[in-house]
């Protein structure tokens, strides 16, 4: 990373949805030395075909973007909220496989389970199944929690993930809370606390710090901003409270997570 002045990285957000409902905030981010990962989310899914569009879309913004001066890179994937009822778990390697190449592309997300359905499993999976052909790469794995059940389906998840041993270093586990992280942490993943008024608050990241000192350099942050956006990540940039740690938890340890 060669501008010194970048020295922000918001791990997990929406780009896409930041620029048609929130385009001043792009600029907001590039004057603030913001560098935003941008997690596949769409809003309306109906089939393969919007699907695969939507991801398209995605790419050609992050390719933009960057083509007017902003470094921002991007996660392909497909939501548990966005699988379309006629996918094919064996399209989803012809579905994503083309972003993989793509060197703004850091890999695959966000992908997990929101309610835990078999159907929900079978497309996670399908996404794990890459995992092996993502670290070859040098790529990585965006896996989304719930709001709802969390504990119940964070477990969930990681009985998923223990059937794709190996991919540990490459997976980040994101929307942790003071109640999930540990569990994450403990299987040696990679641990996302999303930092906004609707998720963790800078007490819940108060704590996590508390009881996962030594797990510091695991442990990244994140507004998920989208429809919504949140300064949060900026805050605790600027927070005194956080002066020992924000380098950690808002750029050194996304920068060598994602290897940029
Ligand atoms: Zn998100």
């Amino acid at each position: 990373m060669k501008n010194s002045e970048q020295k922000i990285i918001d791990s997990h957000l929406h780009l896409d949805h930041i620029h048609t409902k929130h385009p001043d905030r792009i600029r907001w981010m590039r004057e603030r030395g913001i560098i935003p990962i941008s997690w596949a989310f769409a809003m309306n899914i109906e089939n393969r075909e919007s699907l695969a569009a939507y991801l398209r879309t995605q790419a050609d913004l992050i390719h933009r973007l960057n083509g007017e001066g902003m470094k921002c890179f991007f996660l392909s994937g497909i939501h548990p909220r966005n699988i379309p009822p006629d996918l094919d778990a064996e399209d989803v390697k012809a579905l994503l496989s083309p972003f993989l190449d793509d060197p703004l592309c850091l890999g695959i997300g966000e992908i997990g389970l929101e309610l835990g359905s078999p159907r929900e499993k079978e497309i996670f999976s399908a996404q794990l199944a890459m995992g092996e052909h993502l670290r070859e790469k040098g790529k990585c794995l965006g896996v989304h929690t719930p709001r709802e059940n969390k504990p119940k389906i964070t477990r969930e998840i990681l009985s998923v993930l223990e059937k794709y041993p190996g991919l540990e270093e490459i997976t980040v586990i994101d929307h942790c809370m003071p109640e999930t992280i540990a569990r994450v942490l403990e299987k040696g993943y990679r641990a996302g606390v999303t930092l906004s008024p609707i998720k963790a608050s800078f007490r819940d990241a108060e704590e996590i710090l508390r009881r996962h000192s030594e797990d510091l350099n695991r442990i990244m942050c994140n507004t998920d901003s989208g429809t919504v956006f949140h300064e949060d990540v900026f805050r605790l940039h600027c927070s005194e409270d956080f002066r020992e740690v924000q380098s950690s938890l808002t750029f050194e340890n996304a920068l060598q997570f994602f290897r940029l």
